[in-house]
């Protein structure tokens, strides 16, 4: 009974990477730009820096492009589209990865500031599915820009240097929140509760909101009007750290999803002149739906091609028609804590390779794009053509929920997509965690789907 059944399918076992230097340095980067990237404004003016010291260059849809070409485009500061022309024609079909690059944080309402009970608080609507309980007792940073009534705009990051002073939401102490702990815990700390204290002491007058209304203005110039012109994130101040007594994971804010962004957008710069013009899609607002201009449901993602395929005497139909699209996001991983939400069988788990997901969605495979059988077939093939620890995974029980992904939103231009991503650990926490060859392998992956 020793010999290996060669009918059975064996998942892949948590393992120690082969290439474990290599690894180790690729995750430093990762964590270098994790750490600086914390909105999708700042992983967009990072990506941007990188792809012009790679030599990519501004592209407006009038490039008289040639294969080799480097070019990106960006949307409203908040999501990128980069491309590497390939030696065939668009309509050869385009190799394209779509991830996204926000994460779920709490905003600031329009008009933040109020006094209550002696502190001035920033009241706040959170962004993205959270657990609101999470966000109380922690540093927390400002980022973001103030746009003014006078035409100029300041650029806000305060909170991540060890100098700067962090926001706090404070939480009920335990010696007397015998209702608090009997609540449900989407009312534990309900929403309107999740503002940050902003500041304690009162001006000349006894105002403590004037008060912070004037450091406000020293500091960035700005008066109360200004805040209807802002975009203000609150995102947890602390930096990515390794985890783990054999150092084998980090934990970071917004893995969920840059590191699939991360590891796509480097593969694409570093990559020579491919075969297939290679794709890198930096998308906005996946966590509340994907719509907006700046989200993939917008005509901009699909009109960077078209502009490709003009400039390129292409057909975009025909082009869309032979592309391949992975949508890059992270798989929920198996949790044995949490036994009972998983279907053991189906679930991936971290350390043991990248997930491939042939469906998400929920309640009926709901709202999501159902990857074809070939498809599943040329992806698997690929990966195990190239060397890349996969797995699949499946979000959890059938009935527990589940989540979908931009994988429908580029279907809809008719390009076949497939889900492929790291599979995490406490996903829309404050913090997640996944394990560093996954990390390392979404790289690897990247790597080869653009040569494909
Ligand atoms: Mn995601
Ligand atoms: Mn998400």
């Amino acid at each position: 009974m020793s010999e290996k059944n060669e009918l059975a399918y064996e998942p892949r076992k948590a393992y120690r990477m082969q290439d474990a230097e290599q690894a180790e340095s690729y995750c430093l980067k990762y964590r270098a730009f994790m750490d600086d990237s914390k909105t999708e404004r700042d992983a967009v003016r990072n990506a941007v820096r990188m792809a012009e010291e790679a030599g990519f260059r501004p592209y407006d849809g009038r490039g008289n492009l040639k294969p080799g070409d480097r070019i990106y485009r960006i949307n409203r500061a908040k999501s990128l589209m980069l491309a590497v022309i390939g030696k065939e024609s668009p309509e050869k079909g385009f190799r394209i990865m779509a991830s996204h690059i926000d994460s779920p944080r709490l905003d600031l309402k329009p008009l933040p500031l109020e006094e209550n009970g002696g502190f001035a608080f920033l009241k706040t609507h959170y962004y993205g599915g959270l657990k609101k309980y999470h966000w109380a007792a922690m540093p927390l940073a400002l980022h973001g820009v103030i746009c003014k009534a006078d035409g100029t705009k300041t650029d806000v990051s305060l909170g991540e240097d060890e100098n700067d002073p962090v926001l706090y939401i404070s939480d009920l102490m335990p010696h007397i929140a015998k209702d608090q702990m009997a609540k449900k815990s989407t009312d534990i700390i309900p929403g309107e509760s999740l503002s940050p204290i902003a500041g304690l002491f009162e001006d000349g007058e006894g105002n403590v909101k004037n008060a912070v209304l004037q450091i406000l203005n020293e500091k960035y110039g700005m008066t109360e009007k200004d805040f209807l012109m802002s975009e203000l994130h609150l995102v947890p101040a602390q930096k990515s750290r390794e985890v783990g007594l054999d150092s084998s994971m980090i934990a970071a804010y917004g893995q969920d999803d840059k590191v699939c962004a991360f590891a796509a957008l480097l593969a694409l710069l570093e990559s020579g002149t491919p075969e297939h013009t290679s794709v890198v899609f930096l998308a906005d607002k996946e966590e509340i739906g994907s719509e907006g201009v700046t989200g993939l449901r917008s005509e901009a993602y699909a009109g960077f091609l078209r502009d490709i395929c003009d400039d390129l005497h292409a057909g975009d139909r025909t082009s869309f028609r032979a592309s391949v699209c992975i949508s890059a996001d992270v798989g929920g991983a198996y949790d044995p804590h949490f036994a009972d939400a998983y279907e053991l069988q189906n679930s991936c788990r971290i350390g043991n390779g990248i997930t491939i997901s042939k469906y998400t969605g929920s309640r009926g495979k709901g709202g999501c794009s159902d990857a074809t059988a070939e498809l599943m077939q040329w992806t698997i093939r690929m990966m195990e053509q190239n060397g890349v620890c996969w797995q699949t995974g499946e979000y959890g029980k059938v009935d527990q929920g589940g989540a979908g992904t931009v994988a429908v939103d580029i279907a809809k231009f008719g390009i076949d997509v497939v889900d492929v991503g790291v599979p995490l650990l406490s996903m829309h926490a404050p913090m997640e965690l996944a394990a560093k060859c996954d990390i390392f392998a979404m790289y690897q992956f990247s790597r080869c789907f653009f040569l494909s």
